[in-house]
């Protein structure tokens, strides 16, 4: 006998377990039934800070975990970011010289975004994650699907059934939903890796945020909260690899040697973890009974720290599109509402997508033409106020067609 549901999350991660809180969480108007399947458990992943990545969440991200009441229990955890600074990277640590910045560390007015750790998140999300209207199935993944015409089922590999009105395909960069449903890619991968490690440091950081354009890839040191900071380093794909293969004491020396002396001495937590880099999106964001979100609808460079907060747009738009959908007494996973999400978010995502990977190929070589050239372009844009303010609100999620949930509305 198939358990019945009105949604059906494949993927408990963040994306997927903020869109189940979007859609049947204790502050939904209408809560739907909604099940989130995973074959990982995720309160193991917590436990085994699986994942050392730390996130840029934009002010208007921090607006809908506030929406979704789970600010309060993500908060302890997140740090400021008072000032961003954009430098060429291209000499030594000591002299590198500030294209950009944003904001002053002595000010914390303008902070646009703040980092949280992913274990940190998804601990938050997973507390706000409760029956009655969200159940988590987890330890078993979908054996078989099939979308529609009337209802889309999943079998999972233990043979349980499911049927529901609507599937959201929340399950990653390689979804198997989106492969069933035979929707394609447009994109391609890049020779890099993005090592990630955090580490705790002498001096204080100040909530600054650091970005360095070195010929190799950008060069990022993201504050923690704390005397700690998390870095995104770019590599070429083997050099990253030899980086991984060092001794904790020789990778330490490295790091140290690329952040240079102003955090004073610094000492690595855990084991650095390395993410090949892409960017690809699907062609469409559904197909019959199902929609794609997140890093399963598209993935882009994170040398902006955006890839999250796009998933959490697309979960916001499609609830808001789901929701307007069972206000109306319309089917959740009807083609109009699907067609309406997708108009919603595809072209956003694209846009933000090409954007990166401009950016990625204009400063990650050596040509000293074009370094020359696109410094004097990013300290002629530091030098006007209103160009600056624009780049702002678009690092802070601010612009564009926001979802509801995005605006700090309940839905
Ligand atoms: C180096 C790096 C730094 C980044 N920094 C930032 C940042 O600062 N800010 C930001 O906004 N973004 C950042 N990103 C992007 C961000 O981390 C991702 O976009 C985001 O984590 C994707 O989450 P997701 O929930 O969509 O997918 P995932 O985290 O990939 O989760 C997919 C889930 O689906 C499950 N699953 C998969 N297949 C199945 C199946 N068949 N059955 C059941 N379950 C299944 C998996 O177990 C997993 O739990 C960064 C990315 C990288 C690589």
């Amino acid at each position: 006998m198939a358990r019945r549901f009105d949604v059906i999350i494949v993927g408990a991660a963040l994306n997927g377990l903020v869109a189940a809180l979007a859609l049947g969480g204790a502050r939904a108007r209408r809560p739907l039934s909604v099940a989130v399947i995973d074959a990982v458990d995720p309160y193991q992943k917590v436990l085994n800070s699986h994942d050392a990545r730390a996130s840029a969440i934009t002010a208007s991200s921090k607006r809908m975990f506030e929406a979704l009441g789970l600010w309060e229990g993500i908060s302890p955890h997140a740090q400021d970011m008072r000032e961003i600074i954009v430098t060429d990277g291209n000499g030594s640590p000591e002299n590198r010289p500030t294209l950009l910045q944003f904001g002053n560390q002595h000010n914390a007015r303008n902070v646009t975004a703040c980092m949280v750790e992913n274990s940190r998140l998804l601990e938050g999300l997973l507390a706000g994650t409760k029956p009655p209207n969200i159940e988590l199935v987890i330890g078993h993944g979908v054996a078989e699907q099939s979308f529609g015409p009337g209802l889309a089922k999943l079998t999972l590999v233990n043979g349980e059934q499911f049927s529901c009105s609507l599937i959201i395909a929340a399950d990653g960069a390689k979804s198997a939903m989106r492969s069933a449903a035979n929707i394609e890619l447009v994109g391609w991968t890049y020779d890099q890796m993005g090592l990630v490690v955090s580490f705790v440091h002498d001096a204080p950081h100040g909530g600054r945020a650091e970005e360095h354009f070195t010929p190799s890839g950008p060069f990022a040191i993201l504050p923690l909260a704390g005397n700690r900071s998390s870095i995104v380093w770019t590599k070429r794909t083997e050099e990253a690899r030899r980086l991984l293969a060092l001794s904790p004491a020789d990778f330490a020396v490295e790091l140290q040697a690329q952040v240079g002396s102003h955090l004073g001495k610094i000492a690595v937590i855990g084991c650095p973890q390395a993410y090949p880099l892409s960017m690809f999106f699907a062609r469409q964001f559904h197909g019959p009974r199902l929609a794609l979100i997140g890093d399963a609808a598209h993935v882009i460079h994170p040398l902006a720290g955006l890839g999250l907060n796009l998933g959490l747009r697309d979960a916001a738009a499609l609830a808001e599109c789901v929701g307007d959908a069972y206000t109306l007494g319309q089917d959740i996973g009807g083609q109009d509402v699907l067609e309406r999400y997708t108009a919603w978010r595809r072209f956003d995502t694209v846009a933000t997508a090409a954007s990166l990977d401009g950016i990625n190929r204009l400063f990650s070589n050596d040509n000293s033409f074009l370094r020359i050239a696109r410094d004097a372009a990013l300290r002629t844009t530091n030098q006007i106020a209103g160009l600056k303010q624009a780049f702002a609100r678009e690092a802070a999620g601010q612009t564009g067609d926001l979802p509801k949930l995005l605006r700090g509305e309940n839905i």
